[in-house]
């Protein structure tokens, strides 16, 4: 049974990973923003799923200290850090010229500084152990760009250069440190958007998905959540102890081109 902390687990990917660490046995360490009386809800419903606790933890990804009670507070709880998954993220897509700077500081506060802040509190804990899996929530946006996402695809590029060096940092102490590169993900989120799109352009949803959103993917297929939470499992096993410093794609085919 492995603890396991994963950020902006009260939607979307990170609550997918949630779901699969806790069928799988683990104690898990909920954390988001969210209604309180929903986060409670799912917090039940996926501590029934298997073994393993499940807890919720308030941290905003903007706060540092509260980052660090995060992480000290799940060791004081279970006596362990196994594995943290920084996957908390936000978005926002403007032209460089009109991107605010507050989005651009909150974009790079919240996909990149808190990763730093998680990563930097679980280390002496991760070393203590001689154990620990870091398995970072990057995207296709941390190895190449698109326009108009110029906080994004910084935040996440610069995902991928902590981990490398997190890697290094950890390889003697059985600490592996990897980013997943995942492409279009079929979260809530994203088919709201192609209903939204099919009404505005006045396309079916298979068009959209196929001429707008699912353009730069080569299998026109979006990657699944579940497919990311069978990686991320993956990254956290003993098989898995000579991956580390790597940025994974799962992107159907993406980055390929
Ligand atoms: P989502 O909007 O469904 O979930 C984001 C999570 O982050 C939520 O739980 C939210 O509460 C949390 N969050 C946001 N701001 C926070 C803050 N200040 N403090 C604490 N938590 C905060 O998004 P998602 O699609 O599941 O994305 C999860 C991660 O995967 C992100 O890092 C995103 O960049 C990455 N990603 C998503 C896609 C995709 O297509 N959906 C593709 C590649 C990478």
């Amino acid at each position: 049974m492995k603890t396991v902390i994963i950020t902006g687990s009260t939607s979307g990917i990170g609550l997918g990973l949630a779901e699969t660490f806790a069928i799988a046995g683990h104690n898990v360490v909920l954390n988001g923003l969210g209604k309180k009386d929903e986060i409670e809800a799912t917090r039940a419903r996926l501590a029934a799923l298997g073994a393993g606790d499940v807890i919720y933890h308030g941290a905003n990804m903007l706060k540092p200290d509260e980052i660090a009670d995060m992480v000290a507070s799940t060791e004081k709880k279970f006596g362990r850090v196994d594995v943290v998954i920084p996957n908390a993220g936000i978005q926002h897509v403007e032209k460089i010229e009109d991107f605010p700077p507050e989005k651009w500081d909150a974009i790079i506060g919240i996909n990149l500084s808190s990763a730093f802040h998680l990563i930097r509190a679980a280390m002496p804990v991760m070393k203590r152990q001689k154990f620990g899996r870091i398995v970072a929530m990057a995207s296709a946006h941390g190895l190449i760009a698109s326009p108009y996402k110029s906080a994004y695809v910084a935040a996440k590029h610069g995902l991928v250069g902590l981990i490398k060096t997190v890697a290094l940092e950890g390889a003697e102490f059985g600490i592996t440190a990897n980013a997943i590169c995942p492409g279009y993900v079929e979260t809530p989120l994203v088919a709201g958007q192609i209903a939204d799109t099919a009404k505005a352009r006045n396309m079916s949803e298979e068009q959209v998905i196929n001429e707008v959103i699912l353009k730069a993917q080569p299998t026109k297929q979006f990657v699944q959540v579940g497919q990311i939470a069978s990686l991320a499992m993956y990254l956290t096993s003993d098989q898995a102890a000579q991956i580390t410093g790597a940025a994974l794609s799962i992107d159907g085919g993406w980055t390929a081109q």
